[in-house]
């Protein structure tokens, strides 16, 4: 994976915002500078428990943290290989083209959400922990449709059946319509055989 951040641009310090120093540098400016700020709380890095951060670097760490690579590649390939899988990974989507058969008079999309193969996402922990939310989301989605999880699903089965973009107002429209098509239609044929 190549590197997100580019080495040249300048970025705040985490312990004086007046410090505006060039990523590449960044590391070594920390070092002496947390000096001037005391004792720090560490916190531990979402990417490897072991290092441990002081709490006003843990967002500069994050972006530079070797171990960010070794679990973000991985998933970065899978949700490639998974694109076509999950047209619409973000919003919940309903999976089942009929609704006649819920048991319920009308319908109520958070308990529908809850009971069903939708996907559902969080956007209160960390990016990590969503990330992994994410998912096993899509797995336990493609468990519910009783689809295998290493066959490709089609994109029809993750979407619902929205009715047609434009409507025809009257019969006279389209007649017109279907007119208009046919010598369009005829038109391109003669255009081919010419
Ligand atoms: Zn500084
Ligand atoms: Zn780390």
């Amino acid at each position: 994976m190549e590197d997100l951040y580019d080495p040249e641009e300048k970025i705040m310090c985490p312990y004086n915002s007046s410090h505006h120093i060039r990523r590449c540098k960044m590391s070594f400016h920390l070092v002496k500078c947390k000096k001037n700020y005391g004792e720090q709380k560490m916190i531990p890095c979402d990417f490897n428990a072991s290092h441990m951060i002081p709490k006003p670097e843990l967002r500069y760490h994050h972006q530079i943290c070797s171990d960010r690579k070794k679990i973000e590649a991985p998933i970065v390939k899978s949700q490639m290989k998974s694109k076509s899988k999950f047209p619409v990974p973000s919003i919940p989507v309903a999976t089942e083209e009929s609704w006649d058969n819920l048991n319920v008079a009308t319908y109520d999309p958070k308990n529908y959400a809850e009971s069903s193969a939708v996907l559902r996402h969080i956007d209160v922990e960390s990016a990590g922990k969503r990330r992994e939310f994410r998912l096993s989301e899509r797995q336990r989605h493609n468990e519910l449709s009783g689809a295998p999880s290493t066959a490709p699903l089609e994109p029809e089965t993750c979407s619902v059946k929205l009715p047609p973009h434009r409507s025809v107002a009257n019969v006279e429209e389209a007649q017109f319509e279907s007119i208009k098509l046919e010598k369009q239609a005829r038109k391109t044929y003669i255009q081919l055989k010419d």
